[in-house]
Formats: structure tokens, C-alpha cells, sequence
């Protein structure tokens, strides 16, 4: 397989599409708004950033990054994405007159991280991957490998069994990590506590994206405020419990924090290690900070489509 790559990662919320330089750093890329629940929809969005005329993305092999579990290069699902149904890659090269490589997005994320972040800046061969944003993902590195056989899926363990707080997750279950503690989760939960604020206050706070939350945060001299640095703490609080979930399971290898959530509220909603202590047996490990930025997903489209082509 030769040829000009051209990376996607395609998330809940965003879709990116990315071109690089022959040394696989990114050249020119694009964001768009993602497509929810129309399969047709989200390939004719991918179809269209290929077949524009700036031929910006038109490439030879399309490495994809996929929010849910790929099995012979066939995405089975995809809670993000509110898709049940499978998409082959060969669907897609049938679209991109191209040929099409799948990957899971947090392995993608992985191998950045393992090639260009934290395994070179901290040299570490192992350690564990955890994206917050607008969902929790995790994969496990060991020994310098992406353990793709394990889905990793923590952020499915339930960390809130009060009916009147847990949230119903992409998954079905209620009360998950992910869905309390990502992007979606906080929002829905301040939405409701506020909502209820208001009755006492009649102030009528419009939420609509995360960050407000950790803007009104900012000031306790009122009421909002105050509902939200508690909601804040309470965040901090799950996180050690799924953080301490990980450590239970694979011990002191140290974790790295990815996603935009994670990365521009790390100093708020990361746990310190005696928090950490509460959850687990084991001790508890260090957790950087990824150095990728929101760019750790198309890095490694790059990666796995190269590794796929064999080349040193
Ligand atoms: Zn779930």
C-alpha cells in the first residue's frame, strides 16, 4: 500500500480530516460538525471534504479513527454516533475511489501518544490512555504496544447508583462513568440542578455548552455558583473512582490524560493520588497530561495507516 494518506477522527461532536507532510506531522486540517444517527448522512459528509474542489483531502489510502469497536475493518457500532448498524471499510473506499483503513479512535490515540507524546517525552512504554471529552475511552499500552484485543471499556463501569442522579448513558445503562463525568454528563446534570435552582431563585440560567459550567463555577457568591463548584467536586470525585478502577485492574503503570475535556479542566476535574487512594488497592500511579492536544487522533491515523503499509 503506496501512496498519499489522509487521516479522520471521527467523534461525537467533531469530525476531522487532516492532510500531512511526508514525516507524518499534519499539513492542512479540517473540523466539521458531526452527523448523529444517519449513517448516510455521516458517509456523505466524509464523501464531500474528499470530492472537494480544493483536493485538499483527496488522498490514496483513508485512514479512519472510529468512536466504538472494529473488527475486520468493519465498524459494529457506535454509541457516539448514536449508529447501530455496521459500516465496512469497503463501503467507504466504494465512495473515495481509495482504499480505506479503520481503526478505534483511542487506539489511534494511543499510538500518537506511545510515538510522539508521552512515551517519547516521558519515555514510557507502558501506560494507560484516557480521553475525556465528550465521552470516557481508555487503551492500554504495554510495552510499547496498543493492546487492541482489550476494549477497555471503563468508561461503562457504573460510579453513580442514586436514581435521581445517574444519567442514562449512550450504552443504556444508567449511572456509567462516562455518562456522569464527560462533557455530555456534566452538562445534563447541571442542566437538571439548575433547573431546580430556579425555582428558588426564578433566574433562568441557559446552559449550552460545558464550559459555561466552569465559568459560572468561577464565582460561589451566588447561588449557581455555588451548585456548580459543588457538581465540579462531585466530577473530581467520580473520576477518582473510575481513575481507581484502572489502577485496581493494571496497577501502578502511569495514565495519561487526553481529550478536550480532560486536558483544558485537568487542573479541576483530575483527582490528586490521595483521592485516587480511596478507590484502590493498588498504589497509585502518576497522570500527565497528554502534550498532542486535541490532535492525537489524526497523528495516529497517520501512524496506523503507515504501520499498515509496512514502511519503517
Ligand atoms: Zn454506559
Amino acid at each position: 500500500m503506496r501512496g498519499r494518506i489522509i487521516g479522520f477522527d471521527v467523534g461525537g461532536s467533531n469530525i476531522r480530516a487532516a492532510n500531512y507532510t511526508s514525516d507524518g506531522r499534519i499539513c492542512i486540517k479540517r473540523i466539521c460538525d458531526s452527523v448523529i444517527g444517519d449513517k448516510s448522512g455521516l458517509l456523505g459528509t466524509i464523501r464531500n471534504l474528499v470530492k472537494n474542489p480544493d483536493n485538499y483531502f483527496k488522498g490514496d489510502i483513508y485512514s479512519f479513527g472510529l468512536p466504538g469497536p472494529v473488527h475486520d475493518q468493519t465498524l459494529l457500532r457506535a454509541p457516539p454516533l448514536e449508529l447501530n448498524e455496521p459500516i465496512s471499510a469497503s463501503e467507504l473506499e466504494d465512495l473515495l475511489d481509495g482504499t480505506v483503513v479503520f481503526n478505534n479512535d483511542v487506539n489511534n490515540a494511543a499510538l500518537s501518544e506511545l510515538n510522539l507524546g508521552a512515551g517519547i517525552k516521558h519515555d514510557l512504554s507502558s501506560f494507560f490512555l484516557l480521553t475525556l471529552s465528550s465521552g470516557i475511552g481508555g487503551a492500554l499500552v504495554l510495552n510499547n504496544k496498543v493492546c487492541n484485543e482489550f476494549p477497555c471499556e471503563f468508561g461503562h463501569t457504573v460510579v453513580e447508583r442514586n436514581e435521581l442522579k445517574a444519567n442514562k448513558c449512550s450504552c443504556g445503562n444508567f449511572g456509567c462513568w462516562g455518562g456522569q463525568a464527560s462533557g455530555y454528563g456534566i452538562l445534563k446534570m447541571a442542566q437538571r440542578e439548575l433547573g431546580s435552582s430556579e425555582i428558588v431563585t426564578g433566574r433562568r440560567i441557559e446552559l449550552r455548552r460545558t464550559e459555561d459550567i466552569f465559568q459560572l463555577a468561577g464565582d460561589e457568591t451566588n447561588r449557581e455558583g455555588f451548585i456548580s463548584s459543588a457538581l465540579i467536586r462531585g466530577i473530581r470525585d467520580y473520576n477518582a473512582q473510575g481513575i481507581g478502577n484502572i489502577v485496581n485492574v493494571f496497577g501502578e503503570i502511569p495514565i495519561v490524560i487526553m481529550g478536550g475535556l480532560g486536558l483544558n479542566q485537568f487542573e479541576r476535574i483530575i483527582p490528586g493520588k490521595e483521592d485516587i487512594a480511596r478507590y484502590t488497592i493498588n498504589p497509585v500511579p502518576n497522570v500527565l497530561r497528554s502534550e498532542l492536544g486535541d490532535d492525537g487522533g489524526l497523528l495516529g491515523a497517520y501512524i496506523y495507516a503507515r504501520g499498515l503499509r509496512n514502511e519503517p
